[in-house]
């Protein structure tokens, strides 16, 4: 143990370094509370270039959950910008090895792989349990979408996009600031539609441009973003509802905030969640209606048509216009394969009959959640018409195997009890 000179005004003690407490350095930033950092759950999206710089600085600080999405495997081409990668792991997926290798880094923190896509396998109670999420990904559409995840579960999310040298890091805090969404321009809406406009063309099908990246700017970026995470934590201002952009040619960097707009389709936020013992791959849609009406039986609602209003599209049927052929397919419209969705006589693609609303007592209403494309853990908006309710599928909850104990709609640290949640400085 050594005596440093102090760095902190407010006190006159001397400080004490540990050199046997790995975060012992850490602890002499002024406002540094090792004990937040390691009650903290973050959800990082996207374990490419940029996720890998983001995934090495939580785990370096001692984050204590770290949960790691990402479809991809990794190929040679990521070795040049991606810290957490080796030769050997080409071909493994990048979650499962981004996961191992930051568990070596840090063995504290308690990290999680998830092979998955965000659009499809994750539920909006898992996000609800984060303390924020993390955002490294390189398309609008996942951006959009953790958009509108971020602020039905009101979470702040930390956005960031690289390309050559240059690259900006954005910080959207709901349920009062300016979102994802707020700041996107006609330009925007325009590549998200593109997507959109072939359906049933899957995200492995769509030729995907590849953008020009560097390592330097993956750490900049990336070492920013984490930043803005550690303020949140912490309580400190952040950069809420802006952008901060660095041009790295010209070593230009400036913060620009973005005006909230009243007309934005992001704004939704769910109140007073409902949780029932349910399981996505188990229960169907009627057995959800009949708990629920069990629970809420001492409200004063009447007992109309509810229907499940779902946020991604079910197919019903594949209608091919040349050959005027229908083809009932009822399955999740992100399941439909491009080669399900060609017509079998003439090889056109087919266009695709959907819907996202189940109605109570239909036919549609014996599938099991899961077969209808609700995601475990999900939040599920329901409506009789005239009111709405929100009910999370509790019993698909990863606390009930993990670690056993409650789960309440604020995160909870590693005691239980509810830890500090990042509400926007203006509300
Ligand atoms: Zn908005
Ligand atoms: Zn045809």
């Amino acid at each position: 143990m050594i005596n440093s000179p102090n760095s902190n005004p407010e006190s006159d003690r001397p400080m004490i370094i540990d050199d046997s407490d790995r975060y012992s350095r850490l602890k002499l930033i002024a406002w540094w509370e090792q004990e937040k950092i390691a009650a903290a759950r973050i959800l990082v999206v996207g374990a490419g270039a940029l996720g890998n710089e983001v995934i090495k600085n939580l785990a370096l600080m001692g984050i204590g959950e770290i949960n790691i999405i990402d479809f991809d495997e990794v190929q040679e081409s990521n070795l040049s910008r991606s810290v957490l990668f080796r030769a050997a792991h080409e071909g493994q997926a990048k979650a499962l090895v981004a996961a191992d290798m930051a568990r070596d880094l840090n063995p504290d923190c308690d990290i999680n792989p998830i092979v998955g896509d965000i659009l499809t396998d994750i539920g909006l109670g898992f996000v609800a349990d984060m303390n924020l999420v993390i955002c490294c990904v390189d398309n609008r559409e996942a951006r959009l979408w953790i958009n509108r995840m971020c602020w039905k579960t009101n979470r702040p999310w930390i956005d960031g996009g690289i390309q050559e040298i240059n690259g900006v890091a954005k910080v959207f805090c709901p349920p009062l600031g300016a979102c994802y969404e707020c700041a996107m321009t006609e330009n925007d809406y325009r590549l998200i539609s593109l997507r959109y406009s072939c359906p049933l063309l899957r995200k492995e099908d769509i030729q995907q441009g590849k953008v020009p990246t560097s390592p330097t700017i993956a750490s900049i970026i990336g070492g920013l973003q984490v930043q803005e995470a550690l303020k949140l934590i912490h309580d400190l201002p952040s950069a809420e509802g802006s952008a901060l952009v660095f041009n790295g040619l010209s070593n230009n960097f400036y913060q620009t905030r973005y005006p909230r707009r009243p007309d934005c389709l992001s704004h939704e936020t769910y109140d007073e969640i409902i949780d029932l013992p349910l399981m996505a791959k188990t229960a169907t849609a009627d057995e959800l209606f009949v708990q629920l009406k069990k629970t809420i039986a001492s409200q004063d609602l009447t007992d109309s048509s509810w229907q499940i209003i779902m946020d991604r599209d079910f197919l019903i049927s594949l209608n091919c216009r040349t050959c005027g052929i229908e083809r009932q397919e009822q399955i999740p419209l992100s399941r439909v394969s491009a080669e399900q969705g060609i017509c079998h006589t003439c090889g056109e693609v087919c266009h695709p009959l959907t819907t996202s609303e189940i109605e109570c007592d239909s036919e549609l209403a014996k599938k099991t959640l899961f077969d209808l494309g609700i995601p475990e853990y999900d939040i599920i908006k329901v409506s009789d018409g005239l009111e709405t309710l929100f009910v999370k599928l509790q019993n698909d909850s990863p606390q009930l195997s993990r670690h056993a104990v409650k789960v309440s709609s604020q995160p909870t640290n590693r005691t239980g009890s509810t830890s500090a949640t990042f509400q926007c400085k203006e509300c």
